[in-house]
């Protein structure tokens, strides 16, 4: 649950006096802070923030989320202002592909379809056929043609999961988030013991070794149908551990534990230190001054619109 201070409270309501007023729309991703969630016009995953860019009427989205996100938004609605209350808000996983070290991948294997998790950057996307989110990759992955080879990127650890979900061999970038990353296994196996009638989820983003021992494994929004439709009362979430405010509201009755990182941190949860850049502070103040904003070339957005345009088609 949100700190609802009174300054949260003065400035979800300053907030959204700006926002009716310019006419915007405030997407929030699972992750963000609880006080940002609740004053949003939507929250999702990754794939439903997508769609939901792609439909909205509004003059100005504020994309409360990193910055692929954002460029996502903009290249679905190039005429749009796209805002980003933080625009150092980057993502490991999408840095850790830059743009020239792929291409010089793609020329090598210059006859393999190439997918790519929606968590790159808008030039990794403008080089793929298609691009997917943890909800529908295995559905594109069988969508490309048996005889044809594939890359994945650049999550080597969705990768693999898709390999052995699909049987289809394919060239992994060896790409992770440093969040899916960092959780304990040890530690986890310590929760179990402590609540051994726990079921463990997962984000597939995850490592192998966590994912090996989970009950189930599935994108933010089926972790959260998940636990909404299982009958059991306790569960171990191995994810960024935003996504627990929006589960605890759904589930109240259930207990959630986050898996704790490997590091001791203060929380004993994983949390997306890009993702937690965004304040209400930086809201009020980017949809105030509309900056700062998403600008990218004309081109590229046209070419990395494509394989979204694909995958939605899907
Ligand atoms: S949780 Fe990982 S993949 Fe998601 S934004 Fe943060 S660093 Fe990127």
């Amino acid at each position: 649950m949100s700190v609802l201070t009174e300054n949260n409270i003065s400035l979800q309501n300053e907030i959204s006096i700006l926002k009716k007023a310019k006419n915007a729309v405030i997407l929030a991703h699972y992750y963000q802070e609880p006080e940002i969630q609740e004053i949003a016009d939507f929250v999702g995953d990754s794939l439903e923030l997508a769609k939901k860019a792609a439909t909205t009427n509004a003059d100005i989205i504020v994309f409360a989320g990193v910055h692929f996100m954002a460029e996502t938004a903009k290249i679905l609605n190039p005429s749009k202002k796209v805002l980003l209350p933080d625009i150092n808000a980057g993502c490991s996983l999408a840095e850790s592909c830059p743009p020239e070290a792929f291409q010089e991948l793609k020329e090598q294997y210059p006859n393999h379809a190439v997918v790519t998790y929606i968590n790159c950057s808008a030039e990794i996307k403008a080089m793929s056929d298609v691009v997917c989110t943890s909800s529908n990759a295995e559905r594109v992955i069988n969508s490309i043609a048996l005889d044809k080879s594939i890359i994945f990127a650049p999550d080597k650890n969705l990768g693999r999961y898709l390999i052995e979900k699909t049987g289809r061999e394919m060239l992994l970038w060896d790409g992770a988030c440093i969040v899916h990353e960092a959780f304990s296994i040890d530690k986890l196996l310590e929760l179990y013991a402590k609540y051994p009638l726990a079921k463990i989820i997962a984000h597939p983003e995850s490592e192998e070794h966590i994912l090996k021992i989970s009950n189930y494994i599935g994108s933010t929004s089926g972790m959260l149908n998940f636990v909404k439709s299982s009958q059991q009362d306790t569960f171990i979430v191995a994810t960024e551990a935003g996504i627990l405010h929006q589960m605890q509201m759904d589930v109240p009755n259930k207990t959630l534990i986050p898996v704790p990182a490997k590091e001791d941190n203060s929380c004993a949860c994983s949390e997306c230190a890009f993702m937690k850049m965004n304040t209400l502070q930086k809201l009020k103040a980017c949809l105030k001054d509309e900056s700062p904003e998403i600008i990218l070339k004309e081109r590229l957005m046209k070419a990395a619109h494509r394989p979204i345009k694909r995958m939605m088609e899907l």
